[in-house]
């Protein structure tokens, strides 16, 4: 497919999960596509790595000049790097609250703040921020994870308010969890690998993770010129686990 053909992106923590998914997608449709990350080594082909960090105002901002001189301007933001952190709203440590929600909502800020002075001179401009389905539902041992999510799914409805009239939409995407090198790094941590696996499968009402090439299609469907009149809108990839109620497997 090429529907994206002459268009720029920038997808921030693209090498590695969703935002590998997301870059590759977005270059398979004729986009051309920088990978912005901390470590940008694993991006191969068609790419174009850009080494940056998000919570460093400087580096995110040369980053971004990068690949506008390269590209010649830019189209499409994606929002994307992020950390997780497990615990109750005892157990984490200020310092951790601030490097979280440093990296998950500054991170966006700083991203967008350097990417915007482009995305006004585009004729198809649009943001998209990874949110999560933890913005909306209430996860156990997910308390500061949480709510930098759930900050990220105010600053999209905000952000997509202020820049309306500047032709630039911001959606965000909302997976549940994901079959990502994140969730990996989780599992192998676990106690039991497999019990902690189909304990989450089957907190899914599709009974598995999310894909990242699915979240990775919900993404660009928001960035492209398809989804032009959709701006400030959290589209949830997540197996249902937002929206549906079931009953148990034996008793439906
Ligand atoms: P991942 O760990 O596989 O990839 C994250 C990428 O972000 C890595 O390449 C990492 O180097 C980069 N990154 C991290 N901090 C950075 C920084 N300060 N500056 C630049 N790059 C940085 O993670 P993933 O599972 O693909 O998650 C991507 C996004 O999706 C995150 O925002 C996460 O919160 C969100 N999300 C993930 C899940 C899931 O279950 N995997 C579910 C909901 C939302």
């Amino acid at each position: 497919m090429t529907g994206l053909t002459g268009l720029r992106a920038v997808v921030t923590g693209g090498a590695s999960g969703i935002g590998l998914a997301t870059a590759r997608l977005l270059a398979a449709q004729g986009a051309r596509v920088a990978v912005l990350d901390r470590d940008p080594s694993p991006v191969t082909g068609l790419l174009f790595p850009v080494e940056a960090d998000v919570c460093d105002d400087a580096s995110v901002g040369a980053a971004v000049a990068t690949v506008a001189e390269e590209f010649g301007g830019l189209d499409i933001l994606v929002n994307n790097a992020g950390i997780g952190a497990i615990g109750t709203v005892e157990d984490n440590p200020d310092e951790e609250w601030h490097r979280v929600l440093d990296v998950n909502v500054l991170g966006i800020v700083r991203t967008s703040r350097a990417a915007l002075p482009y995305l006004r001179r585009s004729a198809h401009a649009a943001i998209v921020n990874t949110c999560s389905i933890a913005a909306t539902a209430g996860l156990p041992q997910r308390a500061l994870y949480s709510a930098t999510k759930g900050a990220v799914l105010s600053l999209t409805l905000a952000m997509a308010a202020d820049h309306v009239r500047e032709g630039v939409r911001v959606n965000c995407v909302n997976p549940g969890t994901a079959d990502t090198p994140w969730v990996t790094r989780l599992l192998d941590a676990a106690a039991d690998p497999e019990a902690e696996r189909a304990a989450l499968n089957a907190r899914q009402p599709l009974g598995r993770l999310v894909l990242a090439d699915e979240v990775a299609a919900a993404i660009v469907y928001l960035a492209g010129p398809a989804a032009a009149s959709v701006t400030g809108t959290a589209l949830a990839v997540d197996g249902g686990m937002q929206g549906l109620r079931l009953r148990p497997a034996t008793a439906s």
